[in-house]
């Protein structure tokens, strides 16, 4: 047991790993579906709550509380809640906070299925929400109702990079009774801790930087007290959308990189955002680590690092970024963000191509958007690869 609070490098390398009793340096991956129990009353002991231990993996798993642990450790929570997917954390917690009623005020630039799963099942539920702009706080304020529940905001957003000011919107939402949770996933917790900001939820998806390697689905809640942490729990234990021990052992192997993979992402991310501002062909570049961000203060008091993905604006519109994205040799055409790998895609044309043009547009998703998550390859041959796909456009 290591007493002395570490440094966040360190919290990497060992958070999480106190739990394990087997005396491996390693958490094992506890393939198991059930646990044993000594007798009838140490199982009924377990059951009530009177004592610790695993009962069932759906409910809880040595190694995927040990992964938990990690993840709470960097984000300054207390307790987490592994989830089968980035969306079964987020279903975590409206599932949780949310009766027929109530209300949602919600960021515009959302990641999709977050907005189509408000629209559509909670919609049927009884719940309504509302899509603003919550980069402008007051937009938020206005929003509030007193039946609103939930604020539920991406800082920055998918996928137009836009800031949030976190502190300001739980404020706001703690005056009107509502909670403030806020999906980290973009700029993990090794750069932005959003509940030392006052939200009192965190969700990721861990599919993105947390895990790393582009080769696991999961997802997380973090919660800030015991209390919620059991009232999520048991909205967990009951909806099902756990994480699975073998994910849970990859996640936390990844975790132990985090600090050294989100550095070289920014590192990356930076000459990379230059080059492209400098670019003939391109209109604008966001990126939080650019001077020219609209909200690059902002960023600078929320977050210690800019992360590694960013949008640009082609000149040529959609078909400039049909001919990029068909270019491009080393960067991956791909959806999903956050892997070692350099990831590109063209949202008009590939994620957003069945919303209609101005549906579209009001989500800022203009023609010639390209949204890039910079990989930790070395930065010339992304560059380079850029550019041979930038002289393709006529
Ligand atoms: N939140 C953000 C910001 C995302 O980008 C994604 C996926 O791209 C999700 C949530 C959903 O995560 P998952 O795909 O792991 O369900």
């Amino acid at each position: 047991m290591i007493s002395k609070e570490l440094n966040a490098q360190s919290m990497c390398i060992h958070a999480g790993e106190s739990i394990n009793e087997s005396r491996a340096v390693v958490q094992p991956i506890y393939q198991t579906s059930t646990f044993r129990f000594d007798s009838t009353s140490h199982g009924a002991a377990l059951f009530a709550g009177r004592q610790e231990g695993y009962i069932y993996t759906r409910m809880g798993n040595p190694t995927i509380r040990a992964m938990e642990e990690a993840v709470a450790t960097l984000e300054k929570g207390k307790r987490a809640l592994g989830c089968g997917s980035g969306m079964a954390a987020v279903n975590t917690v409206f599932s949780a906070e949310l009766s027929a009623g109530d209300h949602v005020v919600c960021s515009q630039v959302v990641y999709g299925p977050t907005m189509t799963l408000l629209n559509t099942v909670y919609k049927r539920f009884g719940v309504t929400a509302d899509f603003v702009d919550t980069s402008d706080t007051d937009q938020v304020i206005r929003a509030l109702k007193p039946t609103t529940r939930l604020v539920y905001i991406e800082s920055p957003g998918n996928p137009t990079i836009e800031l949030s000011d976190i502190q300001k919107i739980a404020h706001a939402a703690h005056n009107a009774g509502a909670v403030l949770a806020v999906d980290n996933t973009f700029l993990s917790p090794w750069f932005q801790n959003p509940l030392a900001l006052g939200a009192d939820i965190v969700i990721h998806s861990l599919t993105k930087f947390i895990n790393g390697h582009a080769d696991v689905i999961g997802g997380i809640v973090v919660v800030k007290d015991d209390e919620t942490y059991k009232r999520y729990r048991s909205v967990l234990n009951q909806t099902g959308g756990v994480i699975d021990p073998f994910n849970a052992f990859l996640v936390h192997r990844g975790i132990k990189t985090l600090g050294l993979r989100m550095e070289r992402h920014a590192q990356n991310g930076m000459a990379v955002a230059r080059f492209l501002e400098a670019h003939p062909k391109i209109d604008w570049v966001r990126y939080p680590g650019l001077k020219s961000h609209p909200q690059y203060e902002l960023g600078q008091r929320q977050h210690s690092g800019p992360g590694g993905v960013m949008a640009f604006e082609l000149k040529g519109g959609f078909s400039a970024g049909e001919t990029l994205l068909n270019s491009v040799e080393m960067c991956a055409l791909a959806v999903s963000l956050g892997g070692v790998e350099s990831l590109i895609q063209h949202p008009a044309s590939m994620t957003h191509a069945s919303l209609g043009k101005e549906q579209r547009l009001a989500a800022r998703v203009t023609d010639g958007l390209i949204r890039l998550s910079v990989g930790i390859e070395s930065c010339d041959d992304i560059i380079a690869d850029l550019t041979q796909a930038l002289d393709r456009i006529p």
